[in-house]
């Protein structure tokens, strides 16, 4: 083993002072441009403070413009300054069915429910009775709430919540989450008059806010001066291009971080940052793919390897392996699952005579979706 590995002079060429300031899910102290969107939130929440019930509120915009940081941030602030309110943040990437969201909330505030073995209603049934003698208001954050919405059993978790706050008259506010701006609009009027009060969209970053916004995290995050000039505003720019998701600009910016350490040049020029682009573009899209189901993933990598291809096709491929089997319905309900997470591209075909059939390709590159799929399926 070459000696020094771990020596001083390995790692006195810094350029972080503290990478977590960079990190996707650190809370900042400030959150520039945010202004009224936290107004807006705290508002809601104000009328705990009183002693009333908050109001209900759904965010929406595009992926990476701080509407999951906005939420948290407000949160944080309200748990820490009163005893009355208490938050859940539920990712409905992971709590994806409605017996699960339940279950969460019950145990969040103090009902014993098991992992397994009760009913949907007969959890239903504990939360109730919780709710009933909890002695603060629980505020549930349904983030990527649309991951919800694509079975209609798991829909119904929407009307459970409905009950609880108009029939039952209990205690709870509902933050929702989504990146699909017309999503209320889908809903039954009921729920959207109950559990979305308020509708707050959140816009893009422009360039020069994300200029600031970056700015203000790198310089907690880096060695004073190891910044070649120009990588704040290319980030921005790049992250501009891609709809202004602060995200992406973020990882670009840890990542090219990491490669000026690497090469232990003490400086992160604008050549580490283009080096880390294509990489974090990507990665941005892969989100969701750890929380996919095994056959969800294996359709997935049906159509990365047979792009494009058409549905039909892809359940006889599918159907093909020993084993498999696959209901009408399910494909169709992971279709739409892969389509609206980006990770698939759907073109309408006419075939002529024979009606019409949806053509499907993947939206990352192909060689790194693939390895990404192998890893997540052992
Ligand atoms: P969304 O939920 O809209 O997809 P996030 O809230 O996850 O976006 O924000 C993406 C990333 O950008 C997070 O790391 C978040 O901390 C950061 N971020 C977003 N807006 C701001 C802001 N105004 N100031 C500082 N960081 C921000
Ligand atoms: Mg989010």
């Amino acid at each position: 083993m070459p000696k020094g590995l771990f020596s001083q002079a390995a790692t006195e060429r810094n350029v972080f002072l503290d990478e977590r300031f960079l990190y996707p899910e650190f809370i900042p102290e400030k959150l520039p441009h945010r202004d009224n969107e936290l107004d807006s939130l705290a508002y809601c929440f104000r009328p705990i403070l009183q002693g009333r019930k908050p109001m209900n509120i759904f965010l929406a915009g595009p992926t990476g413009v701080g509407k999951t940081v906005c939420a948290k941030y407000v949160l944080r602030e309200l748990e820490q300054s009163h005893d009355r309110a208490k938050s859940i943040y539920l990712n409905c990437f992971e709590y994806n069915s409605r017996p699960s969201v339940l279950a969460a909330i019950a145990n969040f505030i103090g009902a014993v429910v098991p992992r397994r073995g009760l009913a949907t209603d007969e959890i239903f049934t504990k939360l109730v009775e919780s709710l009933r003698k909890c002695s603060f208001t629980p505020i549930v954050v349904l983030d990527e709430v649309d991951q919800l919405m694509l079975t209609e059993d798991n829909a119904k978790l929407l009307y459970d919540l409905l009950r609880i706050v108009e029939y039952e008259k209990l205690r709870l506010g509902i933050v929702m989450i989504s990146n699909d701006s017309e999503l209320t609009a889908k809903l039954d009027p009921r729920i959207r008059s109950s559990l979305a009060e308020q509708t707050l969209i959140f816009e893009p970053y422009t360039p020069s806010q994300l200029k600031s916004i970056l700015s203000e995290r790198a310089e907690k995050a880096f060695v004073k001066g190891a910044l070649e000039k120009d990588v704040i505003g290319v980030a921005a720019a790049n992250a501009g291009k891609s709809g202004g998701d602060c995200r992406v600009a973020l990882e670009s910016l840890l990542k090219a971080g990491r490669a000026a350490e690497r090469a232990n040049t003490g400086k992160v020029t604008v050549a580490d940052l283009k080096g880390a682009f294509a990489d974090v573009g990507a990665v941005s899209l892969l989100k969701g793919l750890k929380h996919l189901a095994k056959d969800e993933l294996e359709l997935l990598r049906i159509i990365a390897q047979s792009q494009p291809v058409l549905s039909g096709k892809i359940h006889e491929i599918y159907s093909s392996k020993k084993g498999n089997e696959l209901k009408e319905r399910r494909l169709r309900e992971i279709l739409a699952k892969l389509e609206k997470q980006g990770l698939v591209l759907v073109r309408a075909i006419s075939l002529g005579n024979m009606g019409k059939s949806k053509e499907y390709s993947v939206s990352a590159p192909k060689d790194m979706l693939l390895k990404e799929i192998d890893l997540q399926s052992k």
